[in-house]
């Protein structure tokens, strides 16, 4: 039977290259970059001012005293008893216009936050510092060369490399995107996903059920996870537990990039999806892995189309899609963080297990003094899906390891980050 790690290794061994697209900034939020983006030019364009204020020559500043330091930002048309050298104002800079004047000794400019400086200046006075009387202002404090000055290229220099490829497209990024100057940008292609429950006992959402019925509660609990993780979510319907009405179910969904079921995986009379992909061609990778919970777990290759068999129960199910499907889909995207982001937390009781398969449990995380602290969310029936609505995380367990005692570090994968489709490395989503 395989490690996690051995079927993840052949998970993404089955991943097709990365198909791309152009995408408008505005569609771009949550996709995977397909291309490295540099800036044509510098960021900021050229030197501005930080603050509302008056250009200078910094020099002429320095006799400048605060008077007793009350100055009344709003009193700008009386003039302040405070102190200072006066300045002729040359002209009014609203950001949007140039500067048609250079700041010559003894003169200044009125400047709006965001103006290009004009020629001659060599700092800004805060407009708090400065009190303006018609066509002349009075500076309060003495300013820094430099001061308030944002210098052109001091964010981004010409030619810099500014977002790479593979990564996933916050709405920061796509700003920095526009802000040098791009409309679009190309991004990979999201793969689609159809989706089978297999099981004769479930019912599609909100119908009335029949004595032994139970919803199919994995549809929409993959439709969401398929999204999160940046693909198309096909709900190719519930197959029964027959070898036919399974192999039709399996067919309908190969139009997809990737097929994943549920259900009918284990070792029970009416588990038909192994023999359903073999009838098709199947060339199995796996079908059962070294973890709990979902041990019984399949990927085959259906023509040229991925399958995964998922379990049917549904922590079982949400548990592999998390390791095995997500890091795939992000994977035929090329980004280059497949993986659920994992921090180290430290578990608040001890936990025993029996040795020989790795686990997965659901924990809830909370900020303590000396960083994170976890705990279970209880009973770790795979059945429990109140559990797996109520987790932060998953505590990775090692196969080998029996008990981990209170205090202990352990390591977490973060799940609500996949649960968002926001990708928050380091940090818990
Ligand atoms: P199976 O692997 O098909 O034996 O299913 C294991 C358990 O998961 C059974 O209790 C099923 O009723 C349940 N189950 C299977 N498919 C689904 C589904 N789509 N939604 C909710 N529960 C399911
Ligand atoms: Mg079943």
């Amino acid at each position: 039977m395989l490690s996690i790690e051995q079927a993840l290794e052949r998970c993404l061994g089955t991943v097709p290259p990365v198909s791309t697209e152009e995408v408008a900034l505005h569609d771009a939020y949550g996709r995977i970059l397909a291309e490295d983006v540099h800036a044509v030019s510098p960021l900021p364009p050229w030197d501005n001012s930080a603050m509302d204020g008056f250009a200078v020559r910094a020099a002429d500043t320095a006799d400048a005293n605060s008077g007793d330091g009350d100055i009344d930002p709003c009193a700008e048309q009386e003039v302040s008893s405070a102190g200072g050298p006066w300045l002729d104002i040359t002209e009014t800079i609203p950001a949007g216009q140039v500067g048609q004047k250079t700041i010559g000794p003894g003169q200044a400019a009125r400047i709006m936050t965001g103006a290009p400086v004009p020629e001659g200046t060599t700092a800004i006075v805060m407009r708090e510092h400065a009190t303006a009387a018609a066509d002349r202002v009075q500076i309060h404090q003495a300013a820094a060369a430099g001061a308030h000055i944002r210098r052109r290229g001091e964010d981004v220099q010409a030619g810099q490399l500014v977002l790479s490829k593979g990564q996933t497209l916050s709405p920061s990024a796509v700003g920095l995107a526009a802000s040098v100057g791009r409309s679009h940008l190309t991004v990979a292609v999201r793969p689609t996903v159809g989706i089978v429950a297999t099981g004769d006992e479930l019912v599609a959402d909100g119908k009335p059920l029949g004595p032994g019925q139970i919803y199919s509660s994995n549809t929409a609990a993959l439709v969401g996870l398929v999204r999160a993780a940046g693909a198309i979510a096909i709900d190719c319907g519930i197959a029964p537990d027959t070898l036919d009405g399974t192999r039709a179910a399996f067919e309908r969904a190969s139009a997809a990039d990737l097929i994943i079921s549920t259900g009918g995986v284990s070792v029970g009379d009416f588990d038909v999806v192994k023999d359903a992909m073999a009838e098709l061609g199947a060339e199995m990778q796996f079908w059962k892995v070294r973890m709990k919970p979902g041990k019984p777990l399949a990927l085959g290759i259906i023509g040229s189309t991925p399958a995964f068999g998922l379990p049917g129960n549904p922590v079982s199910a949400q548990v592999g899609f998390l390791q095995f499907v997500r890091p795939w889909i992000q994977a035929a995207m090329g980004s280059t963080e497949p993986y659920l982001p994992v921090i180290e937390a430290q578990i608040a009781h001890s936990y025993t297990k029996r040795p020989g398969r790795a686990e997965l449990v659901r924990v809830v995380l909370q900020q303590g003094p000396d960083g994170w602290t976890v705990r279970t969310t209880g009973g770790q029936g795979s059945g429990s899906q109140t559990s797996m609505a109520a987790a932060d995380g998953l505590m990775m367990v090692d196969v080998d390891t029996a008990e981990i005692l209170a205090g202990d570090t352990v390591r977490v994968q973060l799940i609500r980050a996949a649960h968002r489709g926001a990708q928050v490395p380091g940090l818990p989503g």
